[in-house]
């Protein structure tokens, strides 16, 4: 098992709960538009949010970012160590910050404030970046980067420094999979999972899902970003989804609905989408079955709290896979979605 490290009044790794992360992607000086995104953020169910800091004054107003936020705040720093000392002593909960991009002296300060005020670092190596040296001796691999990230986890642990997380991302899955594999098997500080630019829409989904969600199942990982291009709440309803569909968390509603065929006489996607409304901010265990038709319709979905299956002019509608009453289609779909509502409360 990963160790435990403390970020903010949450915990990543020993077991804990998969914490989602996201970033905003805002103007970190411009207060009204980074303050609402971190508030939706919030709302969408993030545990943790990054934000990009660029300088000194950047540094000033996330002083009020973080004295607002009720989650914990990471600053994402790319090479000026001033920047990850001050993030680290104005109550960042933790910087994203690599131990090469600095000075031996930049990064002992760095460590120094770190340690004053418990404040992690995350080394995050990026196949897209790596060190020509590391690159010539065994290409963009896994070997590759899993050394560049041990060799960071080194100069800081020389440092008496030990409040790591790590992770070691690319955007081409089976790297970024056996990568994390074979750093699993070389450390036990906490992992952050990531395919990184995955991609807009569909593709990044599918990216992001087979690649965290795979080293998930086999035990690897402790917090996750969905990296998409766009809004990042959808990062977020993207990661809580993928966690929920592999039993990690216990808390979104989930609508098990079947593809159609010739056999369907209703509208079953408008049903649907009125489902997911109903259900879109609902955090309760649910599980909704919205099916075609009445031959495999209830028992394909046995096991869900309510459902409802078409028929040419009328439709049932059963809970657990019991009957609980056949109606004209047009009543039956008016009282599914009363129950819905009922069941949401
Ligand atoms: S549940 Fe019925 S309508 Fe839906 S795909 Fe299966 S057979 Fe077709």
């Amino acid at each position: 098992m990963s160790k435990k490290i403390k970020v903010g009044n949450i915990y990543i790794g020993g077991g804990e709960r998969i914490s989602v992360q996201s970033m905003t992607n805002t103007d970190t000086a411009d207060y009204d538009s980074t303050s609402a995104q971190i508030k939706q953020l919030v709302n969408a169910g993030c545990d943790i949010v990054r934000l990009a800091v660029r300088d000194m004054n950047d540094i000033e107003i996330c002083k009020r970012y973080i004295s607002e936020s009720t989650i914990p705040l990471v600053a994402d720093i790319q090479f000026d160590y001033r920047l990850a000392v001050a993030s680290a002593d104005i109550g960042f909960s933790k910087i994203r910050f690599n131990p090469g991009n600095t000075s031996l002296t930049g990064l002992s300060e760095v460590v120094s404030s770190c340690k004053a005020n418990s404040c992690p670092i995350r080394i995050g190596i990026n196949a897209g970046s790596l060190e020509k040296e590391l690159k010539s001796k065994y290409g963009v691999s896994p070997e590759s980067l899993t050394e560049s990230a041990l060799k960071s986890v080194n100069i800081l642990e020389k440092m008496n420094f030990n409040d790591i997380i790590i992770s070691v991302k690319a955007s081409d899955v089976k790297l970024m999979i056996d990568s994390y594999k074979l750093l699993a098997s070389k450390t036990d500080y906490p992992l952050h999972l990531g395919v990184t630019e995955s991609g807009y829409g569909m593709d990044g989904l599918i990216k992001s899902s087979i690649g965290i969600g795979s080293l998930l199942l086999d035990g690897i990982g402790d917090t996750i970003r969905v990296y998409l291009t766009g809004d990042p709440v959808l990062e977020v309803k993207a990661a809580l989804s993928l966690l929920n569909s592999i039993g990690l968390r216990n808390d979104r509603a989930e609508i098990v609905s079947c593809p159609t065929c010739a056999r369907c006489f209703y509208d079953l996607e408008a049903m649907v989408l009125k489902c997911k409304e109903l259900l879109n901010n609902c955090n309760k265990k649910l599980k909704i079955a919205v099916m075609g038709c009445v031959v495999n319709g209830p028992g394909e979905a046995e096991d869900a709290d309510i459902g409802i299956a078409g028929g040419k002019e009328k439709a049932v509608l059963f809970s657990k896979g019991k009957l609980i009453e056949t109606l004209p289609v047009k009543e039956a779909e008016e009282k599914f979605l009363n129950m819905l509502s009922s069941l949401i409360g």
